[in-house]
């Protein structure tokens, strides 16, 4: 029976987990018959219009019609309708690998042009390293890929399944969200930001660095399309299969780790790359006599990627303190905000294009290619091809410590400087300000205290030629005024004759 309304159309991706499991005598085990048992007995799922089939390939070259069903109308007036093409083997997710993910994204591929969106089914234990390898294979994604699961079966009574499927699957029948997401509880996240947290609350996943691309609640979905990233290469989607997870290794790092465990992950024949998850900004034990730093280096000049992620969920790995920077001059590079589950499999994505040299690899690792780091990040390391002027490292990082100047945060200035590598005492904006013109304007006085007592020059003038102290002056801001003469600051000539003409002149 046809609706008069408008339908989009969802290809379901069912690979197994918890969510269509049933119990059996080994345990909970992936049934098959999902559509059929799980879906269509709920009125949610079902406005008992049984549409036709549809048409699914179920490889590159077979074409299957398969049962479809409809969604009541939503809130946003239209239905969805869906099948679902289940895989030939349901995995318990903690079996998953490459070739797994292959399977999903050829799938997506072969079918790209018969649906409007995608929802993958999986357990949950592996499902945010499926959707940051997702993230990486689907390139130049222009349609939704929802990845989600649940905690219970969608056969147990009390069970997130039917919350997180319905809004997956409205979610993907009806915005053009260009990403890999993952949805759970309520909140669609981007795929490559999230990681599990739980293993049995419905709220499982987190993702630490990136706010949710939407949330749903009674009133409907609310999309944040500010945060969602388009492709923006004129370019077809395509999928690059086989990610090379055979070559890469994690280690977490512990107080009282032994320099020759982490040489033996390093001596793995065949290793190619290292997430390395370190203490809070990225830093390491640097081993007796530096013994741990010689290692690294000598792995590093022997080719392998070592990436330094935190072990912290929030925050950054950068050059902060001494051992993050020693570990980076050992060429260490740093995984910024990046997820152990985003890292790992973006390394293997990289390990695997053909023709990447290591400094493409490493390069790459460091800037934001689907969305998976914050874009600081990016800007200190991306030359857009745009043609749009893109910012130096040292202007990128200047810019932030003009901000915090500007908002009068002292941690945040400290921070900075710490971790200087760009000679942000030295540094000039657009209008050739330098940090000391930035804080004899700003609000904090303690700020321009700070970048006294670290030399920071008083006398530097900026393109209208004016002295730090000149501006401070000018804004009234005579605490300044007076910190400034007092480590021997003085109006340069030019604004001495300058305010006596005006005097003069008025
Ligand atoms: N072990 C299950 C899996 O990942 C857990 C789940 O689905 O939540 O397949």
């Amino acid at each position: 029976m046809a609706s008069q309304y408008p339908e989009n159309r969802v290809l379901i991706i069912m690979t197994g987990g918890t969510i269509c499991m049933r119990p059996s005598p080994e345990g909970l085990v992936p049934a098959r018959g999902f559509l059929e048992a799980g879906m269509k007995p709920n009125p949610s799922f079902n406005d008992g219009s049984k549409p036709d089939p549809l048409p699914v390939m179920t490889d590159a070259n077979t074409e299957e019609y398969l049962p479809s069903l409809r969604t009541p109308l939503s809130t946003y007036s239209r239905h969805v309708r869906y099948t679902s093409f289940e895989f030939p083997i349901l995995l318990d997710s903690s079996s998953i690998s490459s070739a797994g993910w292959s399977q999903i994204a050829n799938t997506i591929r072969n079918n790209y042009s018969r649906y409007d969106g995608f929802v993958v089914l999986h357990g949950t234990d592996s499902l945010a390293y499926t959707s940051s390898a997702l993230s990486f294979m689907l390139s130049d994604l222009g349609k939704p890929v929802i990845l989600t699961g649940s905690q219970a079966s969608i056969f147990a009574l009390q069970s997130d399944a039917v919350d997180n499927l319905l809004g997956s699957l409205i979610i993907a029948g009806t915005f053009t969200i260009p990403e890999v997401c993952l949805f759970f509880n309520e909140a669609l996240y981007r795929g490559n930001r999230t990681t599990k947290v739980s293993a049995s609350s419905f709220s499982a996943f987190a993702s630490p660095n990136c706010d949710p691309l939407a949330k749903i609640s009674a009133m409907g979905a609310e999309v944040n399309w500010n945060l969602i990233k388009r492709p923006t290469a004129i370019a077809g989607f395509k999928v690059i299969p086989d990610l090379d997870t055979a070559h890469v290794a994690c280690l977490r790092i512990f107080p009282g780790i032994k320099p020759e465990m982490i040489d033996g992950v390093l001596r793995v024949p065949g290793l190619r790359g290292l997430i390395l998850e370190t203490f809070g900004s990225g830093n390491a034990p640097s081993g007796e006599d530096g013994s741990l730093t010689s290692i690294i280096r000598a792995a590093v000049k022997r080719g392998i990627v070592i990436v330094n992620v935190s072990q912290c969920q929030t925050g950054s790995v950068s050059p902060l303190y001494a051992p993050a920077t020693v570990l980076g001059n050992a060429g260490v590079v740093f995984g910024h905000d990046l997820t152990t589950e985003a890292a790992l499999t973006k390394l293997s994505f990289l390990l695997a294009l053909p023709g990447l040299s290591y400094e493409e690899i490493t390069k790459q690792m460091q800037i934001s290619l689907r969305g998976e780091m914050t874009e600081t990040a990016k800007l200190q390391f991306s030359h857009p091809a745009s043609g749009l002027p893109s910012l130096t490292d040292q202007q990128s990082v200047f810019t932030a410590l003009g901000y915090a100047i500007a908002a009068g945060n002292l941690e945040s200035v400290i921070q900075l400087l710490n971790g200087d590598q760009f000679d942000l005492l030295g540094a000039k904006d657009y209008a050739e300000n330098t940090a000391v013109h930035l804080a004899a304007v700003g609000t904090n006085n303690d700020v321009l205290r700070e970048l006294l007592k670290r030399g920071a020059s008083i006398h530097v003038r900026n393109r209208a030629a004016n002295t730090p102290l000149f501006l401070a002056g000018k804004v009234g801001n005579q605490e300044a005024v007076g910190l400034l003469r007092e480590a021997g600051a003085h109006l340069h000539i030019e604004e001495v004759e300058t305010v006596g003409k005006r005097n003069h002149d008025m």
